[in-house]
């Protein structure tokens, strides 16, 4: 099969292949980028494979990161644009289960491509446009089907990770599974568990932002690969009714909404630890943490000024719209309202500071001050204060005379 017309990411990035087959190696786009062009959807990452080494590849560009040497991977800036060339190989040396320990370097295209995980991400495109695809992949494509490359028992066997990546592309393509491959999926999921968090992470991340989510997560659930999953183990029933309640048309905004509605539907007593299990940032998981607490208030009364002070109108705005898909009531107007009507966004917009109470009063530094610079802040952002010297002083003052 031939493209008649390449999408503009593959004709900007042809120099970089022109330039490697100039030197007389061959390259040809790879992998993800080759699958969505064919399914006419946005491409991103223009990936690259190629028999040169990686210090072979180094040498032909001005412009080089090593970003994984070990493996192959040579990162090449050119033109405002960054492609991963990475060189052909194999995996051999399987540890545990996991990634490779180590890599073959290899000249042959067809070696590198069986070590692809499905069919749909094994095609290789020429820089003519011929599309080479040795493994069925534009028949499974046609079909919507998603296929190990090879015998699948094998190829979970070796990365147990393609069981996570295979449930995330049944969400991400809106594929369905073959039937072998879905069966070593289910037969291998255990292997699951000895996979690094940080990897599974990722892919069920993509998997619950995709548009399939609820057909992935279904799969994923009928396999029992949530078992080996952590803070899952026992999540099916509360996952089947997210599934049902949000419908199949619901998309999650971001991932923060995505994992504070597991967390509200799993009902988690401890959702910071399950939040640390993944091994996610702290900022992640304080946002979702936020977006949890504020639902809960949100189920209890409408929002207030210091809500929106407080969690921000992002967060206000991924609780109303998860209301939204649950069918309750939401006021989306009050959130904008709400949000203008503040006089400050940061408690650094207010004009007096503790050194000016400490100056003007005698203040001393201490929990007494700390206790009024609060109180400050709350009326102001009430609205009960005014955010100008002469009043917070004034409002200080009778304070103090009250003592
Ligand atoms: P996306 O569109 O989300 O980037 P992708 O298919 O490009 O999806 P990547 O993780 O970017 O996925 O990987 C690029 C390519 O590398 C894949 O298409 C696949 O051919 C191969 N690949 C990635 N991870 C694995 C793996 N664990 N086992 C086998 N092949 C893999
Ligand atoms: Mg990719």
């Amino acid at each position: 099969m031939k493209l008649t017309t390449m999408p503009s990411e593959f004709q900007e990035a042809l120099p970089i292949l022109e330039r490697i087959k100039a030197a007389g190696y061959e390259a040809y786009f790879v992998g993800g980028s080759v699958r969505d062009s064919l399914l006419g959807r946005p491409i991103h990452d223009v990936d690259i494979a190629t028999s040169s080494y990686p210090h072979e590849t180094k040498q032909l560009f001005a412009r080089t990161v090593d970003i994984g040497i070990e493996h192959g991977t040579v990162l090449v800036l050119e033109n405002n644009h960054e492609y991963e060339i990475t060189t052909f190989r194999t995996e051999d040396v399987y540890v545990d289960y996991r990634r490779p320990s180590q890599v073959a370097f290899i000249r042959s295209l067809e070696e590198d491509l069986k070590r692809r995980d499905f069919t749909v991400n094994a095609f290789a495109l020429a820089s003519d446009g011929t599309v080479i695809d040795k493994f069925s992949g534009i028949a499974d494509l046609k079909a919507k089907k998603l296929r190990a490359v090879g015998k699948a028992q094998e190829r979970f066997e070796e990365d147990a990770l393609r069981i996570m990546r295979g449930f995330r592309f049944v969400a991400t393509l809106d594929f369905d599974i073959e039937a072998s491959t879905y069966q070593a999926m289910v037969s291998h999921a255990p292997l699951l568990a000895k996979i690094s968090v940080e990897r599974s992470f990722i892919e069920f991340d993509k998997l619950l932002l995709a548009k399939a989510w609820t057909k992935g997560l279904k799969q994923l659930l009928k396999a029992c690969a949530h078992h080996y999953l952590p803070g899952l183990e026992q999540a099916k029933e509360a996952c089947l009714l997210m599934i049902d309640q949000l419908g199949p048309d619901f998309c999650f905004q971001n991932d923060v909404q995505a994992w504070g509605a597991l967390i509200l539907y799993l009902k988690m007593a401890e959702p910071r630890t399950f939040l640390k299990a993944w091994k996610t940032s702290n900022e992640f998981q304080n946002a979702v943490l936020q977006m949890v607490a504020l639902y809960q208030l949100r189920t209890k009364r409408a929002l207030s000024k210091a809500d929106l002070y407080h969690y921000g109108k992002e967060i206000a705005q991924l609780v109303e719209n998860l209301r939204y898909a649950q069918g309750l009531s939401t006021d989306f107007r009050a959130i904008d309202q709400l949000y203008q009507a503040l006089t400050i966004y940061d408690k650094h917009a207010i004009v007096i500071k503790g050194g000016d109470l400490i100056q003007t009063f005698g203040i001393q530094p201490g929990p007494k001050l700390g206790h009024i610079l609060k109180q400050i802040e709350e009326k102001i952002v009430d609205g009960d204060l005014a955010n100008t010297k002469e009043a917070i002083l004034n409002f200080v003052k009778k304070e103090l005379a009250n003592e």
